[in-house]
């Protein structure tokens, strides 16, 4: 690590590593505003197209949590939901987040679906499937529209618990996504243990897809070992149309990323939704 050696004293050198006293600093700053926060109402929701390039169609909107803080301004989720998982300030978040997706989607063609983040707390939340299912009811969506969100990081951390919760999300008749497949602690024995209906193949493979022959291979690999297990693929972080192209080549169809449509504001879906009705 880049080290900073700053002198307090003709004795005394203390070395920290260059940024943590920044990181710190504003992860005190951000614990403070989201203890503070009136939530629901900084909080906002973006969409971000999903695109079927087989049948050309729109499957639906991934949600994506976006908070603005009135003391400390934009806070990216990557940020904020770490830290609101250590205050257990999450369950709130992720209750008005839905919230607001249903509200938002309600308005939607009733084939598109909806994408919906959970993290590694919100599965220990008992009350989290029931929830939802109440918000689906209230906003006239059918639960089968819904497809939830989950990352191997919150699947390890308590396995049987994320066995039982997604089965319960399963049973309310929803989908479940493996997200950011192939980073992290990624096992095979996700795809084999959890009830899984898509997997998303994470960007950073995606993006590595055209220089490197390794990335390659294992995205190649992931996407027919999805197809034998009957498990959608979704390759996120698409940026450009070689990309794009590279995919399409191994096999895969659904597809997301800036390359199509970063994410967007509510009131600008049904524009994006007419646009694609024409293609
Ligand atoms: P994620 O679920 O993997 O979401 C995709 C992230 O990739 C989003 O970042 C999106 O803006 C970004 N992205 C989309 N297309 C591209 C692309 O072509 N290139 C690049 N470089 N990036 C692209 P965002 O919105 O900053 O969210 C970051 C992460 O925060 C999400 O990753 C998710 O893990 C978490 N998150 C966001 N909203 C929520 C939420 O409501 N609940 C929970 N629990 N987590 C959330
Ligand atoms: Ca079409
Ligand atoms: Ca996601
Ligand atoms: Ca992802």
């Amino acid at each position: 690590a880049l080290c900073h050696a700053k002198q307090f004293s003709r004795s005394e050198i203390v070395f920290f590593e260059e940024g943590h006293a920044d990181y710190i600093l504003s992860t005190a700053r951000t614990t403070k505003a989201l203890s503070d926060a009136d939530f629901c109402s900084e909080l906002l929701v973006n969409f971000q197209p999903v695109w079927d390039s087989k049948h050309q169609t729109l499957v639906g909107f991934e949600t994506l949590a976006r908070w603005h803080s009135p003391t400390i301004g934009n806070v990216p989720p990557n940020e904020f939901i770490p830290i609101a998982e250590t205050t257990g300030i999450i369950t709130k978040i992720t209750k008005c987040i839905f919230e607001k997706a249903l509200r938002a989607a309600k308005d939607w063609p009733n084939h598109l679906k909806i994408g919906l983040n959970i993290s590694a707390v919100d599965i220990l939340n008992q009350d989290i499937v029931d929830d939802l299912v109440h918000l689906c009811k209230k906003h006239d969506i059918d639960p089968k529209r819904i497809t939830i969100e989950i990352t191997e990081t919150a699947a390890i951390q308590n396995f049987e618990g994320a066995i039982a919760c997604l089965k319960a999300f399963k049973e309310a008749g929803m989908s479940i996504a493996m997200d950011d497949f192939g980073a992290g602690h990624s096992s095979l024995s996700y795809l084999q243990h959890l009830p899984l209906d898509h997997v998303k193949l994470d960007k950073s493979f995606v993006q590595s897809i055209g220089s490197d022959t390794r990335g390659r291979h294992i995205a190649s690999t992931l996407i027919d070992l999805c197809k034998s297990l009957q498990l959608g693929c979704i390759a996120e972080g698409i940026e450009d149309r070689s990309q794009l192209v590279e995919l399409q080549k191994l096999g895969c169809t659904t597809f997301q990323g800036y390359f199509f449509s970063k994410p967007m504001l509510p009131d600008q879906t049904q524009s994006f939704i007419d646009a694609a009705a024409e293609e």
